[in-house]
């Protein structure tokens, strides 16, 4: 179904800066709306229920799972994920875009239920930089940034299947790549048809 609003979903293995990315978007950009998803992780630090996720548990999962809630879910880390089907498809009925900051395997399943949404995947420049960037981070136990990096390897062999691609070497190029990305979805003839149908019409363009 062709809707008003764009869907765009960006994923990337962890390190790859994909969070400061789409948090600057966010900020940039008023008519990009973040989707919150629901997790049975445990909140972290000033993480708030509703605003980052909504923390529910392994039981609560279960029931959206079967009430058919979740348009993806995954496990990522052990935990598992999901997108509400209804809060981005009522969002971008109503002309909203929408981004999704997910794994790669509900990027996929995304893709198979909403044929129009803009993939798109974050790459480091290297394996060196993501490494060290991971580290820097100082979040993780060496043996877990081992486990980051083997997973990341399996992750961005999926880059393949996304429409666009992000080489995350320099922020602010990267930050440009992606609004670039959002701006291009907004000039396709049916967007611009519908945000200015009276200039068409005054065209005499169908
Ligand atoms: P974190 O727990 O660090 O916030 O997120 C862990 C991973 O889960 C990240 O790669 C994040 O993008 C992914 N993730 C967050 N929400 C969803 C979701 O709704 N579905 C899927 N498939 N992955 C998600």
């Amino acid at each position: 179904m062709d809707y008003p609003g764009n869907l765009f979903v960006v994923a990337a293995p962890s390190g790859a800066g994909k969070s400061s990315l789409v948090k600057a978007l966010l900020e940039l950009d008023s008519q990009v709306q973040p989707s919150v998803s629901h997790t049975t992780r445990p909140p972290r630090g000033q993480e708030k229920h509703g605003r980052e996720y909504f923390f529910v548990s392994a039981q609560e999962f279960d029931q959206m799972v079967l009430a058919g809630s979740f348009v993806e879910w995954a496990h990522v880390h052990g935990k598992r994920y999901g997108t509400s089907k209804k809060m981005i498809e009522d969002r971008i009925a109503q002309g909203a875009d929408v981004i999704l900051e997910i794994d790669f395997q509900g990027a996929l399943q995304i893709k198979r239920i909403f044929a129009n949404a803009v993939l798109v995947f974050i790459l480091p420049p290297s394996w060196e930089e993501l490494r060290s960037r991971l580290e820097r981070r100082g979040e993780d136990a060496p043996h877990v940034i081992e486990l980051r990096l083997q997973n990341a390897a399996e992750e961005m062999a999926k880059a393949t299947e996304f429409d666009f691609v992000i080489i995350n070497e320099l922020f602010e190029r990267a930050l440009f790549d992606l609004k670039a990305i959002v701006h291009a979805q907004r000039l396709k003839y049916s967007a611009q048809r519908r945000a200015r149908a009276e200039t068409f019409e005054a065209l005499h363009i169908p």
